[in-house]
């Protein structure tokens, strides 16, 4: 049996709160081995891990989305990462989702300074880090730069940047994580960049309840639909499936360091 793993699902969505038991059960039955719960609001990590205490092939990170960073500060959110990494240290496998989110006018400075907390946190204890970038492409390579020499592994989740940013990404050793966007009409750019990224470092991800992929756009996404992301890329790439579902689970393992 070839297992596939959903390294992004927003389980703290509204659309998602009440049904976890029964999207991990249709997930197991799509093959699905492992999913990552990601925290995004730090002040709700107590909700999301809640909502997955009693599934034990569910994952939970722990960080503050960089769109949520106006109404925080950096010495908050490294006081409340290191409380919650000591109470659930046995469930915690990485820090995130953080980054830098130009997109919206949310200040960069407070965004610069939410980040590096996370990354200060994660180098301190060793943890992976998940991290969201949308239009910041040259402060993340810089701050990403700065950090690498203390950093453990990094993952660019839901991978869209260029392809010199994607450059600069391999050259500081992260992973990537894909997901449904490249089957969208309008992603023929992507799906060029991913072309050269190396499969031993890549990942899969839905990003449920967002991103759903071509043919199911308009409903709401769900783990179910991982394959469908994974058959794209491998008709992209030209790779095999069940090379690319090996490889793949195996890069989530040794990323999160998972030893089942
Ligand atoms: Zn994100």
């Amino acid at each position: 049996m070839n297992n596939l793993i959903d390294s992004h699902v927003n389980f703290g969505h509204e659309l998602l709160k009440n049904s976890v038991s029964d999207i991990c059960k249709e997930a197991l039955e799509n093959n699905i081995e492992r999913i990552l719960s990601i925290n995004s609001n730090i002040f709700e990590f107590q909700k999301d891990i809640n909502l997955i205490k009693d599934f034990n092939f569910v994952d939970i990170t722990l960080g503050h989305h960089p769109n949520n960073t106006l109404n925080t500060n950096a010495e908050e959110i490294k006081r409340l990462l290191n409380e919650n990494i000591k109470k659930f240290e046995d469930r915690i496998v990485g820090i995130g989702e953080t980054g830098l989110d130009y997109h919206y006018n949310i200040p960069k400075n407070k965004q610069i300074e939410c980040f590096k907390a996370h990354l200060d946190v994660a180098s301190a204890h060793n943890l992976p880090c998940v991290i969201h970038m949308r239009d910041a492409e040259t402060d993340m390579i810089e701050i990403l730069s700065e950090y690498s020499k203390k950093l453990g592994k990094i993952l660019i989740h839901c991978f869209t940047g260029s392809e010199e940013f994607a450059e600069k990404c391999i050259d500081l050793d992260c992973f990537f994580s894909l997901s449904g966007i490249i089957t969208f009409k309008n992603a023929s750019k992507l799906r060029e960049t991913i072309k050269i990224l190396p499969l031993e470092r890549i990942i899969f991800e839905t990003d449920s309840p967002y991103l759903t992929p071509d043919p199911y756009r308009g409903k709401v996404n769900k783990p179910g639909y991982l394959k469908i992301i994974i058959e794209k890329y491998c008709e992209i790439t030209g790779n095999d499936y069940l090379t690319t579902s090996k490889i793949s689970t195996n890069n989530y393992k040794k990323l999160f360091k998972i030893n089942v």
